[in-house]
């Protein structure tokens, strides 16, 4: 058995695949079989934000039955496994998808599922094939909007929307949707606010996820939340635990 989960969004550019690498790390840091699987063919990114630029298999590969799954999984220098759609355009259906992720091959891991954004064909087949759905926006309404409208789609499609991830949140800006508007007006909980942050600049051109670059960035602390709550884990941020180191070394 394995956990396959859909990282959506509606609206395009909002973090996506950010988040798909960044809980990814973070979950490989809580010692999970983590696999990042890029199923947005079109536009896809997530190899080229970790710096992996030569895939002579892709999923498009898989998807067209040319190859088996496990000759299109790539290793990171940092350990994370993905498995990359091809940098090339292509107009590959993912209806296959589902076929793909009950492959034996990914048993006992947990495939994150980048994906495209709007409601195409190709989105419509990944609800289908994943059983859980993460949420990702940003805190406009237009982008609250295209959420509402991918919670609909995703239902019919049987995934269960199991939260929303709210990125590039901005502390002091008041021009922004609240968490609280956001829960009500989708009837989702938010699981995850992760702030504006420049390590995530800073993680892209050094083509490494934020989560393995910096582990007391704002972000990485976020993610890691995030992936604690979806393993029922607990998570202690680094800054409590330096606390107590410098006040263990002070009684000593
Ligand atoms: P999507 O996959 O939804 O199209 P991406 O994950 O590629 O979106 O993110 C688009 C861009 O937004 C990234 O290249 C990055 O520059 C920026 N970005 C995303 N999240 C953050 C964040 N939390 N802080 C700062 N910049 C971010
Ligand atoms: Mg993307």
């Amino acid at each position: 058995m394995n956990r396959t989960i859909a990282i959506i969004s509606g609206k395009g550019g909002v973090g996506k695949t950010i988040v798909t690498a960044n809980l990814s790390a973070a979950l490989m840091q809580f010692k999970k079989n983590v696999i990042a699987l890029d199923a947005d063919i079109k536009m896809s990114g997530l190899g080229l934000q970790l710096g992996m630029y030569y895939f002579p298999v892709t999923l498009s590969d898989v998807l067209m039955q040319k190859a088996n799954i496990f000759e299109a999984v790539y290793i990171h220098p940092s350990g994370l496994r993905i498995i990359p759609a091809s940098l090339c355009a292509q107009d590959v259906r993912v209806s296959r998808l589902k076929d793909i992720l009950n492959d034996q091959f990914l048993d006992g891991n947990i495939v994150l599922v980048d994906s495209p954004p709007g409601l195409e064909k190709n989105t419509l087949s990944i609800l289908k094939a994943c059983k859980e759905l993460l949420i990702v926006t940003i805190p406009e309404i237009p982008a609250i909007a295209d959420v509402m409208k991918t919670i609909v789609a995703a239902k019919k499609a049987g995934a269960k929307p199991i939260g929303i991830i709210v990125n590039r949140y901005k502390r002091s800006e008041k021009n922004q949707i609240s968490v609280k508007e956001i829960e009500s007006a989708c009837n989702v909980p938010v699981i995850g606010i992760i702030p504006e942050d420049k390590t995530i600049q800073k993680s892209i051109f050094k083509r490494v996820p934020a989560v393995f670059l910096d582990q007391y960035s704002a972000s990485t602390i976020e993610f890691k939340k995030i992936a604690a709550n979806l393993i029922e884990e607990k998570y202690l941020p680094p800054k409590f635990l330096s606390f107590k180191r410098f006040f263990r070394g002070l009684k000593k």
